[in-house]
């Protein structure tokens, strides 16, 4: 039998009723999100916001809302819980300067400068081992180890970066991910035009991702003419790309480019119009008042790798003078090989402040909050991400780390960011998530396979060696 169309009528109006009750009523209100609630929750957010008892709800890879657990409670029902008591939840750490796939050539040739580290020894190991299998295990193995040490984002320098794309995209990491130009065959691309056509495609490739950020590295003034640096530039801005570079990082290139450019390496970038609010300049070491200013002005990211700079008696980055032009600075552990030699952001975040203090001989020079800051918003800002990532806030991505505070070197606890800076270590770090996904839960790697990666380490230690008659 036909039910008379006005019967159906009231029937869906019916269904209305009883939804929007439904929804009017204390269940039916709530929305679903993951939480992670009982931690102390450290936001980082403008009023640097920190909740004893907090929670944060994500849903899918974003924040939808941080503050006092009884209220996010009250807001969210829980789709899966993540409980944290008496542990610290904090932004995802940011590496804002690495070569990930260089921890297959960790240790190889140490105690030398920086000169002779490249050209004597690193560029002629790229030549004879880079493969694109080379690059892809050690950035698994690089993966592992920062997400261990509460790195979320990096930002990576080095050749095939589509291979360390795949492979961070694989672990659910985030980076900002440079393909290097330099002036001479590179072991992927033989030629200029090579690395632009490789670069193009890369940069085309990865549009709109929501985790991977791709780049030019146009690898420093040292080793890139003026047309590859300009060519590099206008490849980045044609794509809304961040523009990767080695800044003033030797006191050679700053002699050099006074000689050769008759200004310093700040400045002759600024002169040849690669300088803007898309360039991340690593070191920054050399950087007088004027070149600072111009930094600050053309909204220039620096990220600072004090392990790397101590390790190869580079210089000191003048930190504090830069934090006060109002230059965004972020931190980098650089390496992993010859100047570092590990990628763990937090050994950094302990070195930073006390470089700057004996620099400085001040232990005023710059202070632990200060410290957290360019691990975390700073190092989002220096990335020119500063709106997607950096800090627990609503609309931001869920990049956020668990830290226990159940070992010795953990308690007691009187003021969290001195805890962060000072007492915590890599180990501490529990539970890592990536734009909403658990990539590391109570320690344990949910995303790589880390025995296959440290196995393989090895396996390339032998292959390496040998290439190099160490054998
Ligand atoms: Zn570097």
């Amino acid at each position: 039998m036909r039910t008379p169309k006005v019967w159906r009528m009231v029937d869906v109006q019916v269904l209305l009723v009883l939804l929007l009750s439904l929804l009017a009523s204390g269940q039916g209100s709530k929305r679903s999100a993951d939480l992670i609630v009982n931690g102390m929750v450290v936001t980082m957010d403008g009023s640097r916001s920190i909740y004893d008892d907090g929670a944060v709800a994500i849903a899918g890879d974003t924040i939808v809302a941080v503050g006092p657990r009884v209220e996010i409670e009250a807001g969210y029902g829980a789709r899966q819980t993540i409980d944290a008591p008496g542990k610290l939840v904090l932004p995802g750490f940011i590496n804002g300067h690495t070569h990930v796939p260089m921890t297959l050539f960790r240790g190889l040739h140490d105690d030398v400068t920086l000169n002779d580290w490249l050209y004597k020894y690193i560029f002629p190991a790229e030549a004879k081992n880079v493969t694109e299998d080379f690059v892809r295990w050690g950035t698994r193995l690089a993966v592992a180890e920062q997400i261990r040490s509460g790195v979320t984002t990096f930002a990576d320098m080095y050749y095939f970066e589509d291979a360390v794309a795949e492979e961070t995209k694989a672990a659910g990491m985030r980076g900002v991910l440079g393909e290097t130009f330099i002036d001479f065959p590179a072991p992927d691309n033989k030629s200029n035009a090579a690395m632009l056509a490789y670069t193009e495609k890369f940069l085309q490739k990865w549009q709109g991702d929501p985790l991977i950020h791709a780049a030019p590295a146009p690898h420093s003034i040292y080793t890139c003419s003026k047309k590859t640096l300009q060519d590099a530039a206008a490849l980045a801005r044609k794509y809304h790309a961040p523009i990767l570079i080695h800044l003033s990082e030797m006191k050679k290139e700053w002699d050099d480019s006074l000689k050769n450019n008759g200004a310093s390496p700040v400045q002759y970038l600024d002169k040849i119009g690669v300088l803007g609010p898309d360039v991340v300049g690593a070191h920054c070491i050399f950087v007088d008042e004027a070149d600072r200013k111009i930094l600050a002005q053309r909204n220039v990211g620096c990220v600072h790798n004090p392990s790397s700079n101590m390790m190869i008696a580079s210089g000191v980055a003048p930190v504090p003078e830069m934090r006060a032009a109002g230059i965004a600075v972020g931190l980098g552990t650089d390496g992993p090989a010859g100047s570092n030699n590990d990628l763990d952001l937090m050994e950094e975040i302990d070195l930073v402040e006390k470089l700057a203090k004996i620099t400085k001989m001040s232990p005023r020079a710059l202070n632990a909050q200060a410290v957290v800051e360019m691990a975390t918003i700073d190092g989002a800002r220096a990335l020119h991400m500063e709106k997607e990532i950096g800090s627990l806030e609503k609309g931001k991505k869920a990049d956020l780390i668990v830290i226990g505070m159940d070992e010795p070197n953990a308690v007691p606890m009187y003021d969290v960011y001195a805890q962060v800076a000072y007492a915590l270590k890599a180990s501490d770090v529990e539970t890592v998530i990536i734009g909403g996904r658990v990539v590391m839960r109570d320690h344990k790697l949910q995303t790589v396979d880390e025995a296959a990666a440290i196995a393989k380490a090895r396996e390339y230690q032998k292959r390496i060696a040998a290439s190099l008659g160490m054998q």
